[in-house]
């Protein structure tokens, strides 16, 4: 279960660009998300749609940019920091429950 979300807004200030950090309390997993790329005409869009419903993939993939603005450190750093102190209490718990 996701219980914690942040938002990471590009340093170019379109919000299409933005990160979305979902992180799950009792594992510390980070998903990141982003926003699919819409520069392309309707009929290339649903080409790479239609692509990814055959599990087609691109030459090189779909990707996007986000340029991480250097006051948004220390946020990372406290999204990694509480990622890592859920993480260790869940794998402390896998271990507990593993052990004899
Ligand atoms: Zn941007």
């Amino acid at each position: 279960m996701t219980d914690q979300v942040e938002h990471l807004d590009c340093r170019c200030q379109d919000f299409r660009h933005s990160i979305r950090f979902d992180i799950e309390d009792d594992t510390g997993y980070i998903y990141l998300s982003t926003h699919i790329d819409q520069c392309y005409p309707w009929y290339k869009r649903l080409w790479i749609a239609l692509r990814y419903v055959f599990k087609r993939d691109a030459i090189n993939g779909q990707y996007d940019v986000t340029f991480i603005k250097y006051e948004d450190y220390d946020r990372i750093r406290d999204i990694l920091r509480r990622s890592e102190i859920a993480s260790a209490a869940y794998f402390s718990r896998l271990r507990e429950q593993l052990a004899p």
